[in-house]
């Protein structure tokens, strides 16, 4: 039933100018013959008491939107959180401030490099190059993952690649090692390149079951003060937000 607005969702790219990345499930087509986004959302339960969302949060360079963070620290607010080796580096006090959050957030990988997941010479997606070859999305996941392990001392099992695109032979390579691709259902800030105004439309169609994706890395951006006034309406309708490792996944 939410396919109608959820095409409208992802119309726009995910994070091109600063990264972004991706999920499981079916397909919308991307720029790039034979690539695609993969869209998911949490798999029904018979348990389920109240309204679901999962809130994904990608870190792919640039800096730390503080005060979002310590909105959704105040606000007990659990997040799925998609960060790259280079962002991990560069922003040793936001890795401080999760650290001391791993109660609420959940740490994954969103790459070494942020590079897109198309393997071939050539192959670009939004203007950015993917890996000439299989071997360099290995490095790609692997070294990213590392660097989570090593910078905040947790071991990520999922996988979002930049630009939220992938492509048939880079799908069953991230799976092959191991990792679950993180999909989404609400694309809420198109790469953190929406209005504040935007952000807050679509996120006041969030439904039961989505997987919603926007930035925590551009603070001068719109997206931060979208999320505040966004979320905060959505607790107001009691809606719980859950981290993916307290789901599952399905492709829509
Ligand atoms: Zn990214």
């Amino acid at each position: 039933m939410q396919a109608v607005f959820l095409g409208l969702f992802l119309l726009a790219p995910l994070c091109v100018l600063a990264n972004p990345a991706t999920t499981k499930s079916s397909a919308q087509s991307s720029p790039l013959k034979q690539t695609r986004e993969i869209h998911s959302q949490i798999a029904p339960s018979l348990k389920l008491q109240q309204k679901q969302a999962a809130l994904t949060l990608d870190a792919c360079s640039g800096t730390f939107d503080k005060d979002l963070i310590q909105f959704l620290i105040q606000r007990r607010i659990r997040a799925t959180l998609f960060v790259t080796k280079r962002w991990l580096v560069s922003n040793p006090n936001a890795v401080a401030i999760l650290q001391s959050n791993l109660d609420l957030f959940q740490i994954e990988n969103h790459g070494e490099n942020h590079i897109p997941a198309v393997i071939g010479i050539g192959k670009k997606v939004y203007g950015i190059a993917g890996h000439p070859d299989s071997s360099h999305l290995q490095r790609e996941l692997l070294e990213g993952a590392r660097a989570i392990e090593r910078l905040v001392g947790v071991k990520p099992k999922w996988y979002r690649a930049a630009t939220a695109i992938y492509d048939n032979q880079s799908i069953e390579k991230i799976k092959q090692l191991g990792f679950n691709i993180a999909g989404f259902s609400v694309n809420a800030d198109a790469g953190a390149t929406l209005s504040q105004a935007q952000i807050e439309r679509r996120l006041a169609r969030v439904k039961n079951a989505d997987v919603i994706i926007a930035h925590m890395n551009q603070p001068k951006r719109a997206t931060g003060k979208a999320l505040t006034v966004g979320l905060w309406l959505l607790l107001k309708q009691d809606f719980q937000f859950v981290r993916l490792d307290e789901v599952t996944l399905v492709e829509k």
